[in-house]
């Protein structure tokens, strides 16, 4: 039987403790993806966020083994914090941000106790952010450790592959799900329910990016959706695969090639 190990695989949970020391040793980064189990329509199932944070994370991993850049992938955190209104529909697991932010910090903590000097957290669900970015800050502060936050989600990829705004369980996601597993995703029930822009959009204070309170721009969703999801096909999920992915992956080359410096040699703010 063919053995599969270190570097063929860059799975850390598959990985041997001597392996895992041969990868820190190498500069491998360290990558978590920080995802979420949510309600995403009647025709998506909850692990949505897990699958497109990991789908993307490794196809990154992939592009960055043929660049000679080594990363090991973690398990995936797969709960995050969800606000009130998604929590209206059965399936979804709010952890609160400051447990996630906790768990994130010593997570890091046990990575740099193994080695690895450069983390990086990759955000597969937007209101895990804010959490992510307290145990960046404290990794460092605690730990001098290079922490980092990367989102792969882009809009400006998004406009160029989707004919429609994709906030949560649209067009986007619906297509990722298609190109990854369609064997677990109902067409008949893709739901139909636009993004209607709101809030945040009405608000010059809140657009200036100076001032924030919570809001969403959205409108009430009855589906558990924002978006048009009956326009989901796998082509566009391919293509949305291959363009986050080579995003994440530029963005951790520059992270990896980026030199160590310590908070003492270099006054932070
Ligand atoms: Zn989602």
């Amino acid at each position: 039987m063919k053995k599969i190990r270190w570097p063929d695989t860059c799975l850390f949970a598959k990985m041997t403790w001597p392996e895992i020391k041969e990868a820190a040793e190498s500069g491998a980064i360290a990558l978590v993806v920080v995802a979420q189990i949510e309600e995403h329509g009647p025709h998506l199932p909850v692990d949505t966020d897990v699958l497109i944070g990991e789908t993307v994370t490794l196809k990154a991993a992939e592009i960055l083994k043929k660049r000679g850049i080594p990363v090991v992938v973690l398990p995936t955190v797969w709960s995050g914090y969800s606000e009130i209104d998604v929590t209206r529909f059965p399936g979804t697991i709010s952890i609160r941000p400051t447990h996630l932010a906790n768990l994130l910090t010593d997570i890091g903590m046990s990575l740099v106790r193994s080695g690895f000097k450069k983390i990086g957290f990759v955000v597969s669900h937007g209101q895990n952010r804010m959490a992510v970015e307290i145990a960046v800050r404290e990794l460092r502060d605690r730990a001098k450790a290079q922490a980092a936050m990367f989102i792969f989600f882009s809009s400006e990829i998004d406009k160029k592959i989707l004919s429609s705004k994709e906030v949560h369980g649209g067009e986007g996601e619906t297509s990722i799900y298609l190109a990854v597993a369609p064997e677990y995703v109902d067409m008949e029930k893709a739901p139909k329910e636009p993004y209607v822009a709101k809030g945040r959009k009405a608000s010059s204070a809140l657009q200036s990016g100076l001032c924030w309170w919570t809001t969403w721009s959205v409108q009430r969703t009855k589906s558990g959706i924002f978006g048009d999801a009956t326009l989901a096909t796998k082509e566009k999920g391919e293509a949305l695969i291959d363009a986050y992915a080579n995003l994440l992956a530029d963005m951790l080359e520059e992270y990896y090639r980026s030199p160590y410096v310590s908070p003492e040699e270099h006054g932070e703010g």
